[in-house]
């Protein structure tokens, strides 16, 4: 049997390049060694491993935490692992600080992962877990090792084609009316020989590695996605950078390499990727690997009048993570919110289970909106809302001083000069029968209490008290109101004295009385009890003035009735 060229050249040709493109081959691993050192998981067959790989370029997008939470979620509805990786291998567009910022985003949220770089309670971050590194620049050695193994089974090589080169060909191409990128005869270093590479290597010139894509557009692939269902599309045939000339790998080879050896079971991401899949499979088919599940998520929507759009990093200040901090959302109110818009049954459950923490709802992949889900401000408040209607007085409390410490120190110290005091002003109107849910978020909290603590307004002659009622009679409403108040009343002995100074003072106490009969009153209990709120409260709106007056204590009660007496005259 006589041999041909190719097959006694092949193995010693690619093996040459191999070892002349990494001249520390020796250091690399081989594959079967990084499959001993990442074994597969030992995890329940249903166990999903996922993860969460943000890019380190600025801020959290909203949109990276509602990935997260479905990632998260799933991973542990089903007792498998959900970790964090970091994507660094754009190094241009890494910026400082985003590291942090990821981690702590996750924290914030309960959204820690099992495996990656973890904040430690002493503030430093390391590195949990044995599939690690978790951080791409650190596993350049394991990329390299890959691309190694590829080079020397002919399905990658190294390209010398320069920037000015890649620019012209984009040019013709342009001109042609051809697809842009590097394949067929435009790949140009494909078929270089062991001579040109060592020439162009020796010379310097930059250098990448390219896939030897073996696909044809002609053929389709097919395949499941968790969110959309059978999809299919052409092979790939690009000749796609896999390392880069500074020996990082592109995200590509990266999430083959990183989502086989970590262990992956499901790729949940952004639907940037969908086009994709079709190299992605086509690496993890020439690697011998299987491949992930996938699962395509599509951006967070926002109404803008009859259009729908992207939520903007630019545009929108909820796109920001921070935003829901800031304005003091709970964490507990973001969760239900993100959930209510990655599965519409959400809201349901959470009316059969009221009291259940939002990691028992069973999230499904099948139910998140194709088109992108959208997001909902009124929706978010008013799930903020009911969530802090049911928080404890102590814990909102808690919450309170929690959000002004990083946001309005001012309103930090002001509320923990007298904690008591504060708590009742806090609980107004939040326990009985007349429960009111007065606040959507902590960012409210200053103007809520504002006339609680400050009786400036009454020095302010713009006072809206009653025209229809004089000066006079509003003077002598206030002092018997002070006169009579006693701290012990209840609520109807409380309202049984307005009624009783408005007779008195010739107003009728009922306001059905007065309106069969107005001449004979000088008005009605309704305007006795608005000249009260008004020198109390200094509006003419106010939380039930009985609870009010309770909270605001005799003291306060006598300084702001007799300022108001002197703002009358
Ligand atoms: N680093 C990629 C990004 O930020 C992550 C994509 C993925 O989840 O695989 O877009």
């Amino acid at each position: 049997m006589s041999l041909t060229f190719k097959d006694i050249s092949l193995p010693y040709m690619t093996t040459e390049i191999a070892h002349t493109i990494f001249p520390n081959w020796s250091k690399l691993y081989s594959l079967d060694e990084l499959e001993r050192l990442f074994p597969v998981r030992d995890l329940p067959k249903k166990a999903l491993v996922t993860r969460i790989s943000p890019s380190p370029t600025g801020m959290m997008h909203i949109g990276g935490i509602f990935t997260a939470l479905i990632n998260h979620q799933l991973a542990h509805q089903t007792g498998g692992i959900f970790y964090l990786r970091i994507e660094d291998t754009d190094q241009k567009r890494v910026v400082e600080g985003a590291y942090d910022t990821i981690i702590d985003s996750l924290i914030r949220y309960g959204l820690t992962p099992d495996e990656g770089p973890v904040r430690q309670s002493d503030g430093k971050v390391t590195e949990v877990g044995v599939y690690g590194p978790y951080v791409q620049t650190e596993r350049k050695k394991i990329y390299q090792s890959c691309v190694f193994d590829l080079i020397k089974r002919e399905i990658a090589y190294p390209c010398f084609l320069s920037e000015e080169e890649l620019n012209d060909i984009r040019i013709e191409q342009t001109r042609l009316k051809l697809r842009p990128g590097i394949y067929g005869t435009w790949a140009r270093s494909r078929n270089f020989s062991l001579n040109q590479i060592k020439e162009n290597f020796d010379a310097g010139k930059p250098m990448v590695v390219r896939l030897r894509s073996p696909g044809n557009l002609d053929n389709r692939i097919s395949w499941n996605d968790g969110i959309r269902g059978e999809l299919s599309m052409p092979e790939n045939d690009l000749d796609v950078v896999l390392l880069k000339s500074d020996g990082i790998p592109t995200y590509h080879l990266a999430h083959i390499v990183d989502d086989h050896f970590m262990r992956t079971t499901d790729v949940i991401r952004a639907d940037e990727w969908l086009p994709s899949v079709p190299l992605h499979l086509q690496l993890f088919n020439l690697m011998g690997w299987e491949p992930p599940r996938y699962a395509h998520i599509s951006a967070l929507q926002k109404e803008e009048g009859s259009t729908r759009r992207k939520l903007s990093k630019r545009k929108d200040p909820e796109a920001n993570v921070d935003y829901y901090d800031r304005e003091g959302f709970p964490q507990q109110a973001v969760f239900d919110y993100l959930l209510n818009l990655a599965n519409s049954n959400f809201e349901d459950w959470r009316k059969d289970h009221p009291d259940v923490a939002y990691s028992e709802f069973p999230i499904e992949l099948k139910k998140i909106n194709k088109a992108g889900a959208l997001t909902d401000s009124v929706k978010l408040k008013s799930i903020s809302k009911e969530i802090i209607a049911k928080m404890g007085i102590d814990e909102l409390y808690e919450n309170i001083i929690l959000w002004a410490k990083k946001y309005d120190t001012k309103l930090a110290v002001q509320l923990e000069i007298d904690p008591n005091y504060a708590k009742q002003v806090l609980n107004i109107e939040r326990e009985g029968e007349r429960k009111s849910k007065r606040l959507e978020s902590f960012s409210e909290v200053r103007a809520l209490i504002e006339p609680f603590y400050n009786d400036s307004f009454l020095k302010d002659g713009s006072l809206p008290f009653p025209k229809s009622v004089s000066r006079e009679d509003s003077q002598m409403i206030l002092r018997q109101f002070m006169e009579n108040y006693d701290t012990s009343d209840t609520a109807e002995q409380f309202f049984e004295r307005i009624k009783a100074i408005s007779e008195e003072l010739e107003f009728s106490p009922s306001v059905k009385d007065y309106k069969k009969n107005p001449s004979a009153y000088k008005g009605h209990v309704g305007d006795v009890a608005a000249v009260i709120r008004v020198a109390l409260f200094g509006t003419n709106k106010s939380p039930d003035i009985y609870e009010v007056a309770k909270t605001l204590g005799w003291d306060r009660i006598q300084k702001r009735c007799m300022d108001g007496i002197t703002a009358l005259s």
